[in-house]
């Protein structure tokens, strides 16, 4: 490690002691290596002159050159100084309301600046408002010398308060930049710079502050991003490499059952998408590794059967299951499937939720140790039985759209010496982008295919003002013996009003459909009376259920089509997805009609829009990625995983394939980084360990 490049921020000329002190506790930056990885948050083009006349008010900040004259403060109206910038194109005004003597005395009238600043509309006018000069020095034929894209630092408002702003830590790369240039080693292989035309580290560590124009620019962040995406891959690739030599599973290669079901027990043939995946845990489950793999697939794609069918390998073999969901309707939901599917092969379910009484409960945990029960669902009140399996195979984690997922996987690792397999299944589809980064060292499997013959829901999106054409759709599908969801938002901040719109929507419904029998089901009411609702609406007897998003877990009802949002712009993506989903479960044409204002954000709007144009997730997640960012998204913002110094997971997903793909040929081409065209990997690697996120808590 180069000294250079440790020296203390205190020796750059104009920092010193206490700024450099600053500099640490605002911003986390102490040496010349920190500086220089102190990437600018955007620039300022001063790379163009704008001639005068062809300025708009679409242009935000521009730079111009001209010659300053009629300099003078008016005291009319709100004091202000006013000059007048003229080049041979035309003439603008330039304003200031702050500081007004000072800068009068210093501008020059007749001379000639450059001035960079932001464009305000004033009236039909065009003016200035507090920008920056510099007098030129270079006559107008070399005008273009000194023009160049400015890079624009973040700092806070202590550090501003100490005069250390933007362009001090501009100032201040300058002196650092030259000194630490040749200390800065190359961090990725020749091969790499070749393959993907990549631009040096240390030229690309100053273009990234200095860039000459905008081509430049573009290099350097590509190469910076490639880089960073790569380590992460590689680094995330390498835990995989460690923990699938380390982790011993129990091999599980009996397929004998599962045949026997598959010959006898299936009413439908499964989709390609599903052979593809039981196939993948089928290798993983006899590989003698454990696996920890992310069964993605939307809502509906069929990932029960997937479930069941590689319990049966599990059970062929021997070995115990366990089946866990986040709620106990849902557990209750897969309890009865899944003693549907299991009755013709004589295997016992057995289900175990907090509501589970003591007395079955302890016949429950001497069936487990005896080995006799084979197959227990429940909800999160299996981890407290883990231990008590006598061979625990397989654990199933049915998590639908929540993300912390892995952390309860691990749960089920601490127990014995060759581990169960765990299978981690979300309906929530996550970017590719994110799951390769997220998830990185996981696998992951897809269900992107549906069962065939399902009819694709089609999503409307009315005005408030369409209520009346809504009621006589709804009237319409109610009459033909199908049943409707209506569902209002109901956000903690605003409960006690969002009650009363549920309230009050709920009573307007009782006046339109006096004739037909209505549900209503809130988090207000307590858990029986919510169960016999939604029994109700279940069985048919009711026709159209009144609700907050409390249905958007679970609730299977074949014969309902039509899922009416209210306020849909309050909710996210997501759940948008997830509340379509509880309809088009039957062979019955199934609808979606989002309800809105006409006053949208442009970000609603494209919510609303994505909706109405597509039935598939993942696209829905990619777009939700764009709007929401990916912290926001896995929820996970402080985790350090998603901290990029450059990369932005949400542009840069061919960057991210492409560092990914890299990652993997090394690692195949030379686990253990030995070749002398990897030295830099695995110096960086090195240095790289020092500084990295704690992945124990991470996924
Ligand atoms: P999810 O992935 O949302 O958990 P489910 O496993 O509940 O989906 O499946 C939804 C419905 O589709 C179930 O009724 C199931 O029996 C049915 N299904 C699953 N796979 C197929 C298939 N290949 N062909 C036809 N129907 C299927
Ligand atoms: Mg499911």
């Amino acid at each position: 490690m180069s000294s250079v490049l440790q020296t203390a921020l205190q020796y750059i000329p104009g920092i010193g002691p206490s700024k450099a002190l600053l500099l640490h506790q605002e911003l986390q930056l102490s040496t010349f290596e920190d500086l220089i990885y102190f990437y600018p948050f955007r620039y300022e083009d001063r790379s163009h002159l704008y001639p005068i006349n062809t300025l708009t008010s679409r242009l935000s900040y521009v730079q111009l050159r001209g010659t300053l004259s009629r300099v003078q403060i008016v005291q009319a109206g709100k004091k202000r100084l006013v000059a007048c910038l003229r080049d041979n194109t035309g003439e603008i005004t330039l304003v200031w309301f702050k500081g007004l003597s000072w800068i009068f005395k210093k501008l020059q009238v007749g001379a000639t600046y450059i001035v960079f600043g932001k464009l305000t509309a004033y009236g039909q006018q065009l003016n200035m408002v507090h920008p920056e000069l510099e007098i030129a020095t270079t006559p107008p034929e070399h005008a273009h010398q000194d023009l160049s894209l400015r890079p624009v630092y973040h700092t806070t408002d202590k550090l501003k308060a100490r005069h250390i702003d933007s362009k001090i830590v501009a100032k201040s790369l300058h002196y650092v930049l030259p000194q630490v240039a040749q200390h800065i080693p190359e961090t990725l292989p020749n091969a790499l710079l070749g393959q993907y035309k990549l631009t040096g580290k240390a030229q690309s560590l100053w273009n990234i502050h200095f860039p000459k124009n905008h081509h430049v620019l573009g290099q350097a962040r590509f190469r910076l991003k490639f880089e960073e995406l790569f380590y992460l891959q590689l680094q995330l690739l390498q835990l995989k490499q460690i923990q699938v030599e380390k982790r011993k599973g129990k091999i599980l290669h009996n397929t004998q059952l599962l045949h026997r079901f598959y010959k006898t027990g299936l009413a439908f043939a499964l989709t390609g998408a599903q052979k593809r995946v039981v196939k993948e845990i089928y290798r993983d489950l006899r590989s003698g590794h454990q696996m920890n793999r992310l069964l993605q697939g939307d809502v509906g794609s069929g990932k029960t059967i997937v479930a069941f069918l590689s319990m049966l390998i599990c059970l062929g073999s021997g070995a115990q299951v366990a089946m866990m969901a986040p709620t106990e309707l849902l557990a209750e939901q897969h309890f009865k499937v899944l003693r549907d599917l299991a009755q013709p092969l004589n295997l016992t379910v057995v289900l175990l939720t907090g509501a589970t009484k003591r007395k079955s409960r302890t016949a429950i945990l001497d069936a487990l140790q005896a080995g006799t029960l084979q197959i227990l669902v429940g909800t999160h009140a299996l981890l407290n039985v883990a231990m008590n399996f006598h061979n625990l195979g397989l654990a199933i984690i049915d998590e639908q759209h929540r993300f912390g997922v892995m952390q309860r996987a691990q749960l089920w690792n601490h127990q014995q010496a060759d581990l169960p397999h765990v299978l981690v299944m979300t309906a929530t589809p996550i970017p590719r982008t994110l799951a390769m980064t997220f998830y990185g060292d996981l696998d992951v499997s897809v269900i992107d295919e549906m069962p065939v013959g399902r009819k694709p829901i089609k999503t409307l999106h009315y005005y408030d003002a369409q209520r009346l054409k809504l009621f006589r759709f709804l009237r319409e599908q109610m009459v033909a013996d199908r049943q409707v969801y209506m569902v209002y938002p109901l956000i903690e901040e605003s409960e006690n009003m969002d009650y009363q719109n549920l309230m009050d929507g709920y009573e307007s419904i009782c006046r339109a459909f006096p004739d037909f029998p209505i549900s209503i089901v809130h988090g207000q009411m307590n858990t029986p009376d919510k169960a016999y609702e939604m029994q109700r609406f279940a069985q048919g007897e009711t026709r159209l259920m009144v609700a907050t998003t409390v249905i958007e877990v679970g609730v299977n009802v074949p014969n309902a089509t039509v899922m009416v949002i209210e306020s849909a712009e309050r909710f996210g993506l997501a759940q948008l997805h997830q509340l379509r989903g509880r309809v088009g479960r039957g062979s019955h044409q199934s609808y979606c009609i989002l309800m809105t204002g006409t006053q949208l954000s442009s970000k609603s709007r494209e919510r609303i829009q994505t909706m109405v144009q597509t039935n598939d997730g993942f696209k829905i997640a990619d777009v939700d990625l764009q709007l929401r960012g990916p912290g926001d998204l896995l929820g996970v913002q402080q985790s350090g995983v998603l901290d990029f110094k450059i990369a932005d997971l949400s542009q840069d997903s061919s960057i991210l394939q492409a560092a990914r793909e890299s990652a993997q040929r090394i690692i195949k081409e030379d686990p253990s980084l030995a070749l002398p065209q990897h030295l830099p990997v695995k110096n960086q690697l090195a240095r790289l360990r020092d500084h990295t996120i704690d992945w124990g808590s991470v996924g």
